[in-house]
């Protein structure tokens, strides 16, 4: 053997721990061929974080495994079976009808597959995903995990002119997940609602052992979940609500109970701030708007609660946890913003300059990146387009801009312009700038994609060779739809 072919070490998985919860929880199954596969893009640093052998990555071998031609050493792929709500309504059993869990890597991450197949739960659906909303994803999954939000990772998308029908005909892709656990609201759901309170039991107990260690000597230890659950998820949507992100469709089955952004798909971020902005063209009851993101958090944690209730066995208790959403979602958003606005401390004063800031930007549907970049820059010196010049009424911002240099003058200490300029990033994936890649990719163009990658890689540093991604959307991109198609 050769010395580049011993290098080229394959990634290497074993049986996922969520397999040892047993048959009720899963089929086991073996991904659907995906004819003639090609790359369509791989994340550096996921690779580079799962320490895979970069020879081996770039290699056939790799585009095979990841497409579901052959499987990974140590795969023993299944499908999990979860329910769920979707836009308020009990669905019954949901999925999963398309993402194959193959394994867990020797760090304790979970490997998924996402289009590969038909399972068990597929109902009258196809088991595949289109390149669109795999590019999507993918992207997305690792500018998110920049921007510091906690989020399931996208390894790499590889693609096939497999036909699939969707409003047109599109073709198939493949997109490989990672996250320590990809467990939703909806398995508990799918236990509970089924009386099965064994297996509630077990996913419970798997839960707590695995990721919340510190509720185990609770006295109570599913009503201690359910509240440090409700703690991660409200400080998950509070980061959500700061950088402008939409999920656009948070049904209990994509509700991670980790707290992870979890299943994208018609997701977007805000361009001109407008905070009842509806993403999902198929949401037309606008019930996950911008500005509703807490609120149906919320809402979903009520329904986790009504799930966990036959384990807690106190409604008390479980409404207890569930208050701690308010609190913890307010204290979090109020540092968020403190901080994007230079600031260690989310004093009164900061917040109400910060809440001021945001009436100014929806007041005028500013662009919200553009608009807290340029503050960044201004407050740090950098040259620049001026802030004023993003509004029509440039003496209201003059007037905010003044509060802002009082307060700073107030307390010059408290305040650091290298703060801001870290945490309001330059890039965000706009839709437009999807729609670009994935126009490329269907031709088969994939540099503008990985190009495009390595800049929201960085999100907080000027799109160098790329300064337009970093500015206001162009007037077509108003006319992208995004529905839950995918
Ligand atoms: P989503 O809207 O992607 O969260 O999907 C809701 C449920 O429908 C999940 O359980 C998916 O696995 C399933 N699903 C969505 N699209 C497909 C598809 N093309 N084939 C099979 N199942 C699907
Ligand atoms: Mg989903």
């Amino acid at each position: 053997m050769t010395e580049s072919a011993v290098a080229a070490k394959p990634l290497h998985l074993v049986r996922s721990a969520f397999a040892g919860l047993g048959p009720h929880f899963f089929s086991a199954l073996a991904p659907a061929p995906l004819p003639a596969p090609y790359w369509v893009g791989r994340s550096p640093a996921l690779a580079r974080d799962l320490e895979l052998e970069p020879d081996w990555f770039a290699s056939d071998d790799a585009l095979q495994a990841f497409s579901g031609n052959t499987l990974l050493p140590g795969s023993a792929p299944l499908a999990s079976v979860y329910s769920g709500h979707q836009f308020g309504v009990w669905a019954g059993q949901l999925g999963d009808g398309r993402a194959l869990l193959l394994g867990d890597t020797a760090g304790g991450l979970e490997v998924q597959l996402k289009g590969s197949g038909l399972t068990p739960y597929s109902r009258m659906a196809d088991g595949r995903a289109v390149l669109r909303s795999s590019i999507r994803e993918f992207l997305v999954s690792e500018a998110m995990h920049a921007l510091d939000i906690p989020t399931t990772r996208a390894l790499c998308v590889t693609g096939s002119d497999l036909p699939v029908r969707r409003e047109t005909l599109e073709t198939a892709a493949v997109v490989t997940r990672v996250a320590p656990s990809f467990i939703r609201f909806g398995h508990f759901e799918h236990f509970s609602y089924r009386g099965q309170q064994d297996a509630l039991q077990a996913l419970t107990d798997f839960v707590i052992r695995r990721f919340y260690p510190d509720c185990q000597s609770a006295p109570k230890p599913a009503a201690a979940l359910l509240q440090a659950v409700t703690e991660r998820t409200a400080r998950l949507v509070a980061q959500w609500q700061a950088v402008g992100f939409m999920h656009g469709v948070m049904n209990t089955d994509n509700m991670s109970i980790l707290g992870l952004t979890l299943d994208y798909g018609p997701f977007q971020f805000m361009d001109g701030f407008d905070p009842g902005h509806i993403c999902n063209h198929s949401d037309s009851g606008g019930r996950y708007a911008f500005d509703q993101q807490p609120a149906i958090a919320h809402w979903n944690l009520c329904a986790l609660a009504q799930a966990l209730l036959p384990l807690i066995e106190d409604r008390e208790q479980a409404v207890a946890a569930l208050d701690r959403f308010a609190d913890t979602y307010t204290q979090a958003l109020a540092e968020r913003l403190a901080t994007k606005l230079g600031f260690a401390r989310a004093t009164p004063e900061v917040s109400a300059l910060a809440d001021d800031w945001l009436a100014l930007l929806a007041g005028e549907r500013t662009d919200y990146t553009v608009a807290w970049r340029r503050l960044a820059r201004q407050a740090a010196g950098r040259s620049g387009e001026p802030l004023r010049d993003l509004f029509i009424d440039r003496a209201a911002c003059d007037a905010w801009l003044l509060r802002f240099q009082e307060l700073l003058a107030h307390n010059p200490q408290a305040h650091s312009p290298d703060l801001m300029l870290k945490t309001n990033p330059a890039i965000v994936l706009r839709k437009h700038l999807a729609e670009q890649a994935i126009e490329q990719a269907r031709r088969k163009n994939f540099g503008p994609l990985a190009e495009l990658q390595a800049a929201l890689e960085h999100p907080y540093d000027e799109p160098a060779a790329h300064p337009e991604w970093a500015g206001i959307a162009p007037d077509w991109a108003a006319h992208i739809q995004i529905s839950c198609s995918s």
